[in-house]
């Protein structure tokens, strides 16, 4: 049975189990599960990251983002998690998944790419602090 409603459960493990109409959230594992809402059975398990997908919690109803794309399930069914409902996107041809999929994957990259700048960036600082370090050693051993 094709879903309208996920009712989010807040979990500390994701069960081996998921019933329908459940959002597991496992907020320290960030991990979000539930079974694809065309009714297929297939279990979907969105990793929660800046890369990946967020959570928007509002009072009792949650939203996620970007869309749910299972595009690797036979039923290829793509809809959106908002405030507990599914909206179900309209069906995308093999070409538009493909343009998608590549989108995502550079968003990846690209937000790989970032993290690792930022880690540079601090290498130089760190080691920018190690040479004043010194220094300041240094002018404390003359002026001794
Ligand atoms: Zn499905």
């Amino acid at each position: 049975m094709k879903q309208t409603m996920l009712i989010p459960e807040y979990v500390e493990y994701i069960p081996e189990q998921l019933a329908d109409g459940r959002l597991y959230i496992c907020t320290q594992y960030k991990t979000i599960a539930h079974k694809c809402c065309c009714g297929c059975g297939e279990e979907v398990i969105t990793p929660l990251s800046p890369a990946e997908w967020s959570i928007r919690q509002e009072g009792k109803t949650v939203t996620l983002y970007p869309s749910i794309g299972n595009w690797s399930f036979k039923c290829q069914s793509h809809y959106w998690i908002s405030k507990n409902q599914v909206i179900w996107a309209k069906a995308m041809s093999q070409q538009e998944i493909k343009r998608v999929r590549e989108r995502d994957a550079a968003d990846k990259a690209k937000h790989i790419v970032h993290i690792n700048q930022k880690k540079e960036a601090q290498v130089i600082k760190e080691s920018k602090s190690f040479i004043k370090c010194l220094w300041m050693r240094f002018i404390t051993w003359i002026n001794q």
